[in-house]
């Protein structure tokens, strides 16, 4: 299948919503806790090794880091939630613009929600998942290193977060073995206006 993500590439940081770009087009969030695998699969998806370490170059990190993958359609990657200490001094940075973006911006299409598959729906998750149904905005839980269980155990914690939040379809993906991103790639493109 052709990569459509390929030409993906870093266009700006921005820390507060009056540097947002025109809301035009659309524009799907990537979010996540810290070390839930979600630079490794910005890199998978856009088959470009080198993207995501952008985000996290000191001084982008507390940025909302904005990806261009055509002309109509951005990757936002959110700084990594849910660490005790740094966390919150990230969320004091952008918690305002988030709040805002959610309300405001039209563009918004869709989240991916990043979570290690042996460890889904923490309570930071549940905070990106409460915000989401509370804007009507769908979301898709992507269950990385999918590597790290059996084919049986990747179905039971499939299965697991679709009883939780029956609203969603997860996707089971593996940065490592490259498995489970024709499944993303492809859901992220439905929601495409
Ligand atoms: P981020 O903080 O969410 O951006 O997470 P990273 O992509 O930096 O990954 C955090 C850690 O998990 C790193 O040590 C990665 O090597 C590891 N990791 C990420 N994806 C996978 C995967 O698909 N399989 C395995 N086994 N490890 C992974």
């Amino acid at each position: 299948m052709k990569n459509l993500f390929k030409k993906t590439e870093f266009v700006f940081g921005v820390t507060n919503y009056k540097n947002l770009p025109d809301d035009a087009g659309s524009e799907i969030l990537l979010a996540g806790r810290s070390n839930a695998g979600k630079s490794s699969a910005l890199n998978v998806l856009t088959d470009n090794p080198k993207l995501a370490r952008i985000s996290k170059t000191p001084g982008r990190t507390t940025e909302i880091n904005f990806f261009k993958v055509n002309e109509d359609l951005m990757l936002l990657d959110l700084p990594g939630y849910g660490f005790a200490k740094s966390s919150k001094a990230k969320k004091k940075d952008w918690g305002p613009l988030l709040g805002e973006y959610f309300q405001k911006r039209r563009a918004l299409t869709a989240v991916v929600i990043f979570m290690d598959i042996r460890h889904p729906l923490k309570e930071s998750d549940w905070e990106m998942i409460h915000l989401c149904r509370n804007f009507n905005v769908p979301f898709i839980p992507a269950l990385t290193k999918s590597d790290k269980l059996s084919n049986n155990n990747i179905a039971k914690a499939i299965s697991f977060v679709k009883v939780k939040i029956p609203e969603s379809t997860p996707i089971a993906v593996s940065s490592k073995d490259k498995d489970g991103f024709d499944s993303l790639s492809k859901k992220i493109l439905n929601f495409v206006k």
